[in-house]
């Protein structure tokens, strides 16, 4: 029997568990009832839990054997502030919240291969099941690294999947190298001189400065960054003025940058500076650029992609799993974690249906076996039994 069916016997429970999620949704940081859940199902299968790693984060530990070596498996638990527009029984029953990334799946996959991991023990060493907080831009990685994960749970590699969308069920992608972007947002406000709108000559008009940044800012990729490097950078908010006849004191401007490595962000960011400052101060008036919590860009260890390739193509065969997809311009927290132990983040196939953060989107539960027998394959093949690391 395949690993996958082996798995698949769980799947009543393990579906019934991601519904039971969904149904559930929480923001990120304070997903209180899912850890609990999580926790609860850990010691159900004997396995040892710590709670509070990172506020709500969870860590299971199971060891088999003597060997020395040690994995870490990553899921996320938080939900959206949206509302879900599905009809299916168990969508969310708390207004305003919704499982609409699939985290409530990636929890799931986790649990199952913990389950299963906990009943055969076919390994030699100490698997860590990460049940990381905070997803969705609440810096829930960050949150547990502070707390000491890597020092409290040391691993000698980490992965992570996520599901996508209109790749089918049953199929793996995974990207070498660099495969999600980092970036940030920012705000810049602008500070000229309010006036009467007939009488220009008296103010300095922080709308048309706005205008003049928000033109410059779009010649850092074209002309700053090399031809040879993804980045972006998206100009997504003006705000200024109330009236028709008043030229106000003060603009705003909003937006969002990404790149492909921590050294070309850098690079964007002081062109930022330059320009938004320099602009401003070239019709008089002021300019404050201030970026957000930013987030750096997500880079799978190529030695460890190939061999989570090499599993999932064990697993479902080699026509089922692209080892060498593109990158992806979005972003995903578990950068900081293989920022810091070598790894891999795969893409796992969800089905036809909704894109990510769509209010229809749902998990597919057929998924399920095929997540949780990955991260159950990596496990017996990264810590094989009858030798020591
Ligand atoms: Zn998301
Ligand atoms: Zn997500």
């Amino acid at each position: 029997m395949s690993l996958v069916e082996a798995i698949a016997r769980d799947a009543d429970e393990l579906t019934a568990i991601r519904r039971d999620l969904h149904a559930h949704p929480e923001l990120g940081m304070v997903e209180h009832r899912t850890a609990a859940e999580v926790a609860r199902f850990l010691q159900e299968w004997g396995i040892e839990v710590h709670r509070g790693v990172g506020q709500t984060g969870v860590v299971g530990v199971l060891r088999a054997g003597n060997g020395a070596g040690a994995i870490g498996l990553r899921a996320d638990m938080d939900a959206l502030p949206m509302h879900e527009a599905g009809d299916a029984p168990w969508r969310s029953q708390i207004a305003g919240r919704m499982h609409a990334c699939g985290h409530d799946g990636h929890t799931t996959m986790l649990l199952g291969a913990a389950r299963y991991l906990a009943r055969t023990r076919n390994f030699n060493g100490t698997v860590h099941f990460i049940f990381q907080p905070g997803e969705e831009g609440c810096g829930g990685a960050l949150a547990m690294l502070q707390d000491g994960l890597f020092e409290r749970f040391p691993c000698d590699a980490i992965f992570g999947m996520h599901n996508q969308p209109d790749l089918p069920v049953g199929e793996f992608r995974l990207t070498p190298g660099p495969a999600m972007a980092g970036g940030g947002f920012f705000d810049i406000t602008i500070t000229g001189v309010g006036a009467h709108a007939a009488r220009p000559e008296a103010g300095i008009d922080p709308v048309l400065v706005a205008c003049h940044i928000v033109t410059a800012l779009q010649s850092i990729v074209s002309r700053t960054v090399s031809p040879r490097e993804p980045a972006v950078i998206s100009v997504t908010k003006i705000v200024g003025g109330d009236a028709h006849n008043v030229i106000p004191q003060t603009a705003r401007v909003g937006g969002t940058l990404r790149g492909m490595s921590k050294a070309v962000l850098a690079d964007m960011q002081a062109a930022m500076h330059r320009i938004t400052e320099n602009v401003a101060a070239a019709f008089g008036a002021t300019a404050v650029l201030a970026f957000g919590p930013t987030f750096i860009p997500l880079c799978n260890d190529p030695r460890q992609t190939a061999f989570a390739a090499e599993t999932a193509m064990a697993l479902v065969g080699a026509d089922q799993v692209d080892p060498d997809a593109p990158a992806v311009m979005g972003s995903e927290d578990f950068a900081y974690m293989l920022d810091r132990v070598p790894g891999s983040f795969l893409r796992i196939g969800n089905g036809p249906g909704e894109g990510l953060h769509h209010q229809r989107y749902d998990f597919n539960d057929a998924a399920i076996p095929y997540g949780s027998a990955l991260f159950a394959a990596l496990v017996e093949r990264f810590l094989p039994r009858g030798t020591a690391l």
